[in-house]
């Protein structure tokens, strides 16, 4: 079984990568390294079942070389950046959406038949409720979550038209080593310029859930075992949801500061910055009917997490 694993060389690929290798797998990795580093899969040197191309999936040709001969993509390559698209929405139109139309077109010419594609909470905004099942309105509030939501139209209609088995996985924030954007790794790098001061975009209400990357991969491989279908969604995080105020005290307690002073930089309703959502939790039920159950939830997730990026450089 051979596997193409893109961005495999970032947070959650490197980690897929590691999965895949573990369970038999013959893994390609297509990376640019524009997020990603060859530190994240140091450990597989010499591991002959690895190959690791450097491209850009924005170029149609690394595309066809890319999925050439595998059984399946793992597509998780992207600009992960939500707070990007505030200032330069063409980055995650032209990372997001180009490249995996590029890489669709290359599925479809070089006859590859399956796909799983990382998604991401934010295409459904700010709903009225929380959690969110799969089953509610896709009214993305940035344009990284607009990406998300046409790359997954895109995969439907190529699934329908060409016959690709894929499964949609909408991912919450998924932590743990090898982390390197979103709020745990603002928080840690803000405390570690100035440890007595601490600026917090939003209010510090904004709610949100966390899960712990090896649960993360065991979602994965789970849902996509259970691809049997053409195209198949589903929310992948956790059963509870906590503040950013309650993630900003895990971190201070795990990094054991005392008399940090917080300050909140909220803009309209409490958010840290235009297309950032105030409340967001996915229900994760259509995932538990397969077998899955989180081992860690959000506070355990944050609190493994900080103690991993306080102790790596
Ligand atoms: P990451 O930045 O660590 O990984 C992305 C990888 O893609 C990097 O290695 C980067 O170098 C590579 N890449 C980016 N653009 C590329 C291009 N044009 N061509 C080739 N390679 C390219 O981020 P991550 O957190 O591991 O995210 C992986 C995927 O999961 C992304 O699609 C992201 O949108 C999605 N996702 C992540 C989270 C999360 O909380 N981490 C949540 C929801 C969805």
């Amino acid at each position: 079984r051979r596997a193409l694993v893109t961005g495999g060389a970032g947070f959650i690929g490197s980690h897929l990568v590691d999965r895949l290798l573990k369970n038999g797998w013959i893994v390609r990795v297509v990376d640019n390294f524009s997020s990603g580093r060859y530190s994240n899969l140091a450990h597989h040197k010499g591991d002959s079942r690895l190959e690791i191309l450097r491209g850009d999936l924005k170029d149609a040709e690394t595309c066809m070389r890319a999925v050439d001969g595998v059984d399946v993509v793992f597509h998780y390559a992207a600009n992960p950046e939500v707070r990007v698209s505030t200032t330069n929405p063409d980055i995650h139109f032209n990372e997001n959406v180009v490249a995996t139309f590029n890489l669709l077109e290359a599925m479809r010419k070089k006859d590859v038949r399956r796909l799983v594609f990382a998604s991401s909470s934010s295409v459904y905004g700010e709903p009225e409720e929380i959690p969110v099942d799969e089953g509610a309105p896709i009214r993305p509030v940035s344009v990284y979550g607009a990406s998300k939501a046409a790359c997954e139209a895109l995969i439907h209609a190529y699934s329908r038209l060409y016959g690709i088995k894929s499964v949609v996985l909408r991912y919450a924030n998924v932590v743990g080593p090898r982390l390197r954007h979103g709020v745990i790794y603002d928080i840690i790098q803000k405390l570690r310029m100035n440890p007595r001061r601490l600026e917090v975009l939003g209010d510090g209400t904004q709610v949100r859930s966390y899960i712990y990357i090896a649960d993360a991969i065991e979602a994965t491989m789970l849902a996509f075992k259970n691809a049997n279908d053409y195209f198949k969604v589903y929310n992948v995080g956790n059963e509870d949801w906590i503040t950013v105020d309650e993630v900003v005290n895990i971190i201070i307690e795990v990094i054991e500061l005392n008399n940090v002073e917080i300050v909140h930089k909220p803009i309209a309703h409490g958010v840290g910055w235009p297309g950032d959502v105030k409340r967001i939790a996915l229900s994760i039920e259509k995932l538990k009917r397969l077998g899955f159950k989180p081992k860690m939830d959000s506070i355990e997730s944050v609190r493994e997490t900080a103690r991993h990026a306080t102790s790596e450089p």
